[in-house]
């Protein structure tokens, strides 16, 4: 008996295998088609999906078409016809897959590629699936080339289990999608998803493409930026310091028109817009740097978007520097007069040098945060008052929900609950931010802004389960219009969100109409709420039902919740009291931090002891 353990991997096996590497969802299959068409010189090119990908997916181009010896070369792994370019600009993410997309893709999928060439009176027609060349048939086909490939991982059952559902794959595409299109205007993309057409971009300019792509209301917000240094060239637009959006929205770096992600760099881009756009928005961008590759560190996964630069303080202080100029360049210019005035220049070179000094900032977030926690909704016994006056039923707003409550403490027994306590004004606010309340057993102290968040969040949660919101209509509705992404986002959200009052409909694939908003709402940002909202549920989001509800009602209530220095008069200090103690909770916020703390009558004692 042989005590060899080791066993060769059978090639189809080990195919499946280094498929993984390449291809890890429909989005990266497309990617994968895109960069093939481009590469072919393609100057129309149509991507075609059905069910997110998984079922189809097409990818019709103009370019150069194959042999019929390539049509059949071109699965093999490492067949490539780009050794030459290898070193080229595309390397930096390509490098060691070089040949290695259609391999990996016919590994997994089914795969049907027809092409010819302008040169070739007929084209070819090769059939593969699992990497088994099933037909070969000539073809009477268009010049150029037309790969689909379905049932991707239809071997792979694992793999296949491990996709998101399909709004999720679909959205990587779309992304995907954008990736491509961004850094290549002057070609003709189309996106054909389940027979409807969600893109139909012209060939142009990056600012025409990003119309395209973002709505032509892009036409007014963006600002060109152009400079070239020595090592780097960044080209590009910002989008205007007013446009800023409450949801992370249109943040495009790409190196050498590849896109890249760089937490790094994107902190030179907020921080030279700092002050000029608030807190809560974040700055829109779609940037380019060409740089030659021998600056770019390329040690790390090549399907990943991350990249580093050797010299990336140097890069950072470039961009912060241009993107300052593009933004005081805008904000000069309805003073000066172009004809004769200078905008200020910049002195790179003294950026350059000034360059050493900015240290790198340190932006530590937790992606696993859940400010829900694992804390049950349950009920607290130890503040059950019996506040039995009626749950005060108006919603939101807070100086509308306590409007019409000035007869509450005339019905209400002030001294129930404070014998031996002789003190007309029940409540004291502090430093309008806090309710200071003289108890029985000592003095409660409750921060009014997070008490109010708990008391708004619940009723939020309700509203969902139960529907009880009246809607206003708007007479003159307002638009919100969104990237595609968060268009299909927010369309998930809307029974939610037609549960807490909204009205919304969808007037094309990416722009609603605000027909209505929660009626005790009145006066709202109907708007700057549902980006912000969106922006939440994004880094909030789960696949659990319940978690999307937490995280709306508590946006919803963080945004609505009255704010610290706000005065209140007694009757709505009492109001937000009441109610906290008909909580369900009434300890903690909806994030976690504490409501209210007692000095109690023994700690009093032992102090003037
Ligand atoms: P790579 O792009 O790295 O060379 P691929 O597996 O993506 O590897 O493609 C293998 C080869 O097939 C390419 O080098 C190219 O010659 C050919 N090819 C793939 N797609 C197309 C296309 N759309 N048009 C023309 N040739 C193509
Ligand atoms: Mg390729």
């Amino acid at each position: 008996m042989s005590l060899d353990i080791i066993k060769l991997l059978p090639d189809s096996v080990a195919n499946q295998i280094a498929a993984g590497e390449v291809i890890q969802r429909p989005a990266s299959a497309v990617k994968e088609l895109m960069e093939n068409a481009l590469d072919a010189g393609a100057t129309h090119i149509d991507l075609v999906v059905k069910g997110a990908g998984k079922t189809l997916i097409t990818v019709v181009d103009n370019g150069c078409g194959m042999s019929e010896t390539d049509a059949r070369l071109c699965f093999e792994r490492h067949a490539t016809s780009k050794i030459a370019k290898a070193e080229d600009l595309f390397a930096i993410r390509t490098m060691g897959f070089r040949g290695e997309a259609l391999a990996s893709i016919a590994a997994i999928a089914q795969v049907e590629l027809k092409t010819r060439r302008k040169e070739d009176e007929i084209g070819t027609c090769i059939i593969n699936e699992g990497s088994v060349v099933k037909e070969q048939l000539p073809a009477p086909v268009a010049v150029g080339t037309t790969i689909t490939v379905k049932n991707l991982f239809f071997n792979v059952p694992a793999r296949r289990n491990f996709l998101k559902s399909n709004s999720a794959e679909m959205r990587h595409i779309v992304e995907e999608f954008m990736r491509v299109t961004l850094m290549n205007p002057e070609v003709a993309f189309t996106l054909n998803s389940d027979g409807k057409e969600l893109y139909h971009l012209y060939a142009g300019n990056l600012k025409q493409r990003i119309m395209g792509l973002f709505g032509n209301a892009y036409d007014s917000r963006l600002l060109p930026v152009h400079q070239e240094t020595g090592k780097v060239r960044i080209d590009g637009f910002i989008v205007k310091a007013e446009f800023a959006r409450k949801s992370r929205g249109e943040q495009y770096f790409f190196v050498n028109r590849r896109f890249i992600k760089h937490p790094y760099l994107h902190h030179a881009v907020e921080d030279a817009f700092m002050e000029m756009i608030p807190k809560d928005s974040f700055p829109g961008y779609f940037l380019n740097f060409e740089m030659d590759p021998a600056e770019l560190d390329i040690n790390i996964h090549p399907t990943k978007t991350e990249v580093n630069f050797l010299d990336v303080k140097l890069v950072y202080a470039i961009l912060h520097a241009v993107v300052r100029k593009a933004i005081g360049q805008h904000n000069l210019s309805p003073l000066i007069d172009f004809e004769t005035t200078e905008t200020p220049e910049i002195d790179f070179g003294e950026v350059v040098k000034a360059s050493h000094p900015i240290v790198q900032p340190n932006v530590p977030f937790d992606a696993s945060y859940n400010p829900f926690g694992n804390k049950p909704l349950q009920p607290n016994p130890t503040f059950r008052h019996d506040f039995s006056q009626e749950k005060p039923s108006s919603q939101g707003d807070w100086r509308i929900l306590y409007g019409d409550r000035t007869d509450y403490s005339e019905n209400h027994d002030v001294n129930s609950d404070s014998v031996g306590q002789k003190c007309n004004a029940q409540f004291i606010q502090l430093n309008a931010s806090y309710i200071i309340t003289a108890m029985k057993s000592g003095i409660l102290v409750i921060d009014q802004q997070l008490a109010h968040q708990r008391v708004l969040f619940e009723r939020f949660l309700s509203q969902m389960e139960n529907r009880t919101v009246h809607t206003q209509q708007e007479l003159f509705p307002q638009h919100l219009s969104l990237n595609i992404n968060d268009a299909s986002l927010l369309k998930e959200m809307m029974p939610d969100l037609e549960n807490l009052g909204f009205q919304l409909e969808m007037a094309n694939a990416t722009t609603f109409v605000i027909n209505g908003t929660p009626a005790d709402l009145a006066g709202l940002d109907a708007v700057g709420l549902l980006e912000k909202m969106l922006e939440s549920y994004k880094q909030n989001r789960g696949d659990l039902q319940l978690e999307r509800k937490l995280n709306l009602a508590c946006t919803m209530a963080a945004q609505l919740a009255v704010k610290p220095q706000t005065n209140l008069t007694d009757v709505e200090m009492q109001n937000i009291v009441d109610q906290l103690f008909a909580c369900e909770v009434t300890d903690t916020a909806p994030d976690g931090r504490k409501i209210f703390f007692i000095v109690s009558v023994d700690e009093m004692k032992t102090r003037f002891s």
